[in-house]
């Protein structure tokens, strides 16, 4: 599978997504909010991204989620969006959800003994890699842990992967996901996209628009719907998006766009009609994110 040279959302596009009624707006963290940096702990949303999310998520009839494979106590200091935000985090894939979701939440703290038994093993066996490769780096969760590979010279990189994907076949109950310079092994079957889906099953939402630089947004991207969903690839990649912006530069320009989309229809009746024509809103461009100067 090649590249195809996708574009990223026009402003008709994102307003016609603003008129579909209760909407879900929610994002990756990392690569998409925040640029990519060696030390994790100091990635930092670019100014203006939480601003944006936390207007749209005042507004009637939007819902705002982040989606990260950090764990939720990371992705809130990160993030400084704290308990009293309307804005719903998932961490750790979907293993952490910051909102109670029915039946759909998944219980990331209280591990069964068996689960308990497979993150011990799936732990013993990381470790044991980070022995082998110390320029590896171990991170625990409540129901994973993860092998870091960023900045390892590249056939290192690929001998730690291998070792650490190996692991969930050896160990039973462990289920891998591979990201950019990570493996997650996890004992909950989860992942964002399952979670996105149960908080806008549970929300009674109608329509999503979601940003994601990693693989594990592709499990987003596969459950989004063509014509009522919207769906952005931040940066290079084979994806099951629609859209593509090249970098996560692009985001709070973007993130701005549908901002003023969902604000403009938002001072009007919500409006399911896709095809109703919005005069002022009548022109093709898309909405082009230049590395303006915020
Ligand atoms: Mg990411």
């Amino acid at each position: 599978m090649t590249a195809t040279p996708l574009r990223p959302p026009s402003r008709e596009e994102l307003g016609a997504f603003a008129r579909r009624g209760d909407v879900l707006v929610a994002s990756d963290f990392d690569g998409v909010l925040a640029p990519i940096v060696l030390d994790p702990a100091s990635a930092r949303p670019q100014p203006g991204t939480i601003e944006a999310l936390s207007a749209m998520a005042a507004l009637p009839g939007v819902s705002v989620a982040l989606a990260s494979g950090r764990d939720l106590a990371t992705l809130r200091a990160l993030t400084g969006i704290d308990e009293s935000s309307p804005i719903v985090l998932i961490g750790s894939h979907g293993a952490e959800i910051s909102t109670t979701l029915g039946s759909a939440a998944s219980g990331g703290s209280a591990l069964s003994d068996v689960e308990r038994a497979a993150l011990d093993g799936a732990t013993h066996a990381l470790e044991t890699i980070a022995e082998r490769l110390p320029a590896t780096r171990v991170e625990y969760k409540p129901a994973g842990v993860v092998l870091h590979t960023r900045g390892m010279d590249e056939d290192e990189a690929e001998r730690a992967t291998c070792a650490a994907l190996a692991v969930s076949q050896d160990v039973p109950g462990v289920h891998a996901m591979r990201g950019k310079a990570v493996v997650e092994l996890s004992v909950l079957d989860v992942s964002k996209g399952a979670a996105l889906a149960a908080l806008a099953a549970e929300r009674n939402l109608r329509a999503t628009f979601y940003l994601g630089d990693d693989v594990t947004d592709e499990t987003v991207f596969t459950t989004l719907r063509a014509g009522s969903d919207i769906g952005v690839k931040v940066g290079d990649g084979d994806t099951a998006a629609a859209h593509r912006v090249p970098g996560c530069t692009d985001v709070p320009t973007l993130l701005d766009a549908l901002l003023g989309a969902l604000t403009k229809a938002r001072r009007y009746a919500p409006r399911d009609d896709a095809d109703v024509r919005d005069d002022a809103d009548a022109g093709e461009g898309a909405v082009s994110a230049p590395e303006a100067g915020r």
